[in-house]
């Protein structure tokens, strides 16, 4: 359905352009800007201009970041020897996850010395998630299969 407002139309045919945007999605979009206050759709076409102007790529990992290199390769306290490789840059929550995982289980990084046992490792790796951000629910997709029980020992390799 075409609508008398080339405006209208333009918008309509700009969304649809994104992925996982169709016809439908759009015109659904652009109607409910057209209820809201001008100020409010302004504020979003800011926001759009501003991740152009400002978000680049971290020239050591390849993360989205607004300083380069990014704060996580500039964290003092991470781990220069593991390298987490994500397809996306939405996936940094779960190289984070990795981290903090890892960390707990292994008895590396903050937890040097003192390894958690799987289970507890899992939980509190997915609650530092969640913490991470509260708005994202890529937390709840991290299954354990193992035994939660299981633990780490450390020794001297003898
Ligand atoms: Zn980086």
């Amino acid at each position: 359905m075409l609508y008398p407002s080339e405006a209208v139309e333009k918008a309509i045919s700009q969304l649809s352009q994104l992925p996982g945007i169709g016809r439908k999605s759009a015109q659904r979009i652009v109607f409910y800007l057209l209820k809201v206050p001008a100020e409010e759709v302004r504020l979003l076409a800011e926001s759009l201009l501003r991740i152009k102007e400002r978000v680049t790529r971290c020239s050591i990992c390849c993360s989205i970041t607004e300083q380069d290199p990014c704060a996580i390769c500039t964290d003092p306290k991470r781990d220069q020897k593991v390298i987490c490789v994500v397809e996306e840059a939405n996936d940094v929550l779960a190289a984070q996850f990795a981290q903090e995982f890892y960390d707990r289980f292994f008895g590396t990084g903050a937890f040097a010395g003192r390894p958690q046992p799987l289970g507890q490792a899992f939980h509190e790796a997915r609650m530092a998630i969640r913490a991470a951000d509260p708005a994202n629910p890529t937390w709840l997709a991290y299954v354990l299969y193992g035994d939660p029980y299981g633990q780490v020992v450390l020794g001297d390799g003898s």
